[in-house]
């Protein structure tokens, strides 16, 4: 508890310095930087689907928080990210246990100006569910010993209260509300333009149904409804759309990648039992386990792209949450059929 205090009060001292800093540097140039509408986007999903709907428009300045190639569950604002979220008009966030920081944040902050956006309050949430063949919570996902206890109660505390899956973006169905609520938005900082953003939003969710309906295609051809991850997972919204099974080493938050003998013999024992040809690891994991199961059981390895993050590489070539989502398709053909 001391800690987080102290933390806190850190935190607050780099605020107010920072909005020191914001307003002595804003005084000459304030005509220049508000000619732009500035966008904070807190995860990949909604930083891709605002992105789509601001399209070319060179007002709008949009930032990625996280940035690609990270993970979202260790992300902790620097200095300069909370003059960024003071500076915008618009901060889109998810909140949850993924996003802890963010509520301190948001309190700690003079945001008259900037808009807060809770982009899972638009979406249908579901509480974490239990995953098969998943280790324990308090197994691993707190490796500070130090507090471990506090936090184990402040996550049972969470959980008390039903916690939702922050996952949000792994069905299209919460990716197209996620699309509709972020232009109704987007209408709203920047009026000007709303019948553009509107097209635009138009024009992404086509490509997110057709994307939907050649998954579906799969799912609707499948021999078998199980997918098993090597590897943690965060695609909760995803299985439960396409009301498919699923077995996993890790629940969706955790930041381990390395299960225990029990886990990989439980894993091995599903994939023979199950016949399942495919062993799944996601996106910025180089998926050693998943080979090694693989190599075991005589089947493949293979990546899936939970769109938990992106990788640099990808988001350097310009992918989107609808481009990487057809990556999966092959995937998902290959170890469904
Ligand atoms: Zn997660």
């Amino acid at each position: 508890m001391k800690t987080k205090k102290i933390i806190l009060i850190i935190l607050l001292i780099v605020i107010l310095v920072g909005i020191v800093l914001a307003f002595a540097f804003a005084g000459n140039k304030k005509n220049n930087s508000d000619s732009k509408y500035k966008l904070i986007a807190s995860n990949f999903a909604s930083y891709d689907f605002l992105r789509a709907i601001i399209g070319d428009n060179k007002e709008v300045e949009l930032t990625f928080l996280l940035g690609p190639g990270k993970d979202a569950h260790s992300y902790e604002p620097t200095a300069q990210d909370l003059i960024k979220i003071q500076e915008s008009d618009l901060f889109v966030y998810i909140g949850g246990e993924m996003e802890k920081w963010s509520d301190k944040v948001l309190n700690s902050l003079e945001t008259n100006k900037t808009k807060k956006m809770c982009i899972a309050d638009f979406v249908n949430t579901m509480e974490e569910q239990e995953i098969d063949g998943a280790e324990e919570e308090h197994e691993h996902d707190h490796n500070n010993n130090e507090e471990h206890h506090e936090e184990a109660d402040d996550h049972n505390e969470e959980h008390g209260e039903g916690a939702f899956d922050e996952h949000i973006w792994t069905s299209p169905e919460n990716a197209i509300k996620m699309v509709n609520a972020l232009e109704q938005e987007m209408e709203k900082v920047d009026s000007q333009n709303a019948n553009i953003y509107k097209d635009n939003a138009n024009k992404y969710i086509e490509q997110i149904n057709e994307v939907d309906k050649r998954i579906q295609e799969i799912v609707d051809n499948k021999v078998r409804d199980r997918l098993v991850f090597a590897d943690k997972m965060p695609m909760q919204y995803f299985i439960s759309y396409y009301k498919l099974k699923v077995s996993a080493a890790f629940n969706g938050c955790s930041t381990e990648t390395e299960p225990s003998a029990k886990t990989i013999t439980y894993l091995q024992n599903k994939i023979k039992e199950d016949k399942i040809p495919v062993v799944l690891y996601i996106e910025l994991n180089p998926g050693r386990v998943a080979q090694t199961i693989a190599n075991e059981t005589g089947t493949k390895a293979m990546q899936i792209q939970s769109l938990h993050n992106i990788s640099l590489d990808d988001f350097n070539n310009g992918e989107t949450w609808v481009s990487l989502m057809t990556r999966n398709i092959d995937i998902l053909k290959e170890a469904l059929q």
